[in-house]
């Protein structure tokens, strides 16, 4: 959808995780650098999300807990994810999108990825404005078909209220009501912070601001990653 420049892109072959509060717009990048590079997307909230509209045992345990903006535990994650990331599709890397977002997640990842052929993983810590966050979050719409992600201030699609791509019908996430939001942003600050400065520490983070609309912020990170090689 949006355009990160003329330059051609070549193989991303690593594990690019995309870290940052709710409504920092991790979302839509991390989607459109999958798209760019033909790499799986894992979003650990949209494989949650689609157990939780088939009804799977996983989906009934986790819907409760993302009602009230907690963290899911981390071994149902991180099995959930170990299991994906054993997929072939992943074999020339893949994109975190919300995972991890816990030092034991983090911890266990990194015990993960020793084991595949792409050394250690690029972070990409989306700083943004705390106001910018709220209007992301409220003003959120995600097509029921492809999960593309529309906003109704900054992000509009073609026709009101349908998806650009598939004409799939926008829809806001139950987690995106304000009481929600600030529990969110709670567990974020609790849980997730930490991972700035574990990463940092390991020399792999770069901060990206993600103030900017979408193709300014995309031609940020593709230009880390170009670099980052
Ligand atoms: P997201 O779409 O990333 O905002 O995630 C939506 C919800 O899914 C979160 O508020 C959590 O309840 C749950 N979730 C997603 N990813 C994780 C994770 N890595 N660890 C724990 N819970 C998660």
């Amino acid at each position: 959808m949006a355009s990160a420049g003329s330059t051609a892109v070549g193989p991303l072959r690593r594990a690019v995780i995309f870290l940052g509060p709710p409504g920092a717009g991790k979302g839509t990048q991390a989607q459109e650098v999958a798209r760019l590079y033909q790499v799986p997307h894992l979003s650990t909230g949209d494989m949650f999300r689609d157990h939780v509209s088939r009804g799977s045992p996983l989906g009934l345990q986790a819907k409760p807990i993302m009602e009230r903006g907690e963290l899911v535990p981390d071994e149902i994650v991180l099995g959930m994810v170990e299991e994906r990331i054993a997929r072939p599709d992943c074999s020339n890397g893949f994109v975190f999108d919300g995972f991890p977002r816990t030092l034991a997640q983090a911890e266990k990842l990194g015990q993960i990825l020793a084991k595949l052929p792409f050394g250690r993983p690029l972070v990409l810590h989306f700083v943004v404005d705390q106001g910018r966050l709220l209007r992301r979050l409220t003003g959120r719409r995600t097509c029921k078909v492809g999960g593309e992600i529309y906003n109704i201030y900054d992000r509009q699609p073609k026709v009101p209220g349908r998806c650009d791509n598939d004409g799939g019908e926008l829809v806001q996430r139950p987690d995106d009501r304000e009481e929600v939001i600030r529990e969110r942003l709670a567990a974020y600050e609790r849980q997730t912070m930490p991972l700035v400065d574990y990463y940092r520490r390991q020399g792999v983070l770069k901060d990206v601001n993600g103030d900017g609309d979408v193709p300014t912020v995309l031609q940020s990170v593709v230009g880390l990653l170009k670099r980052a090689r």
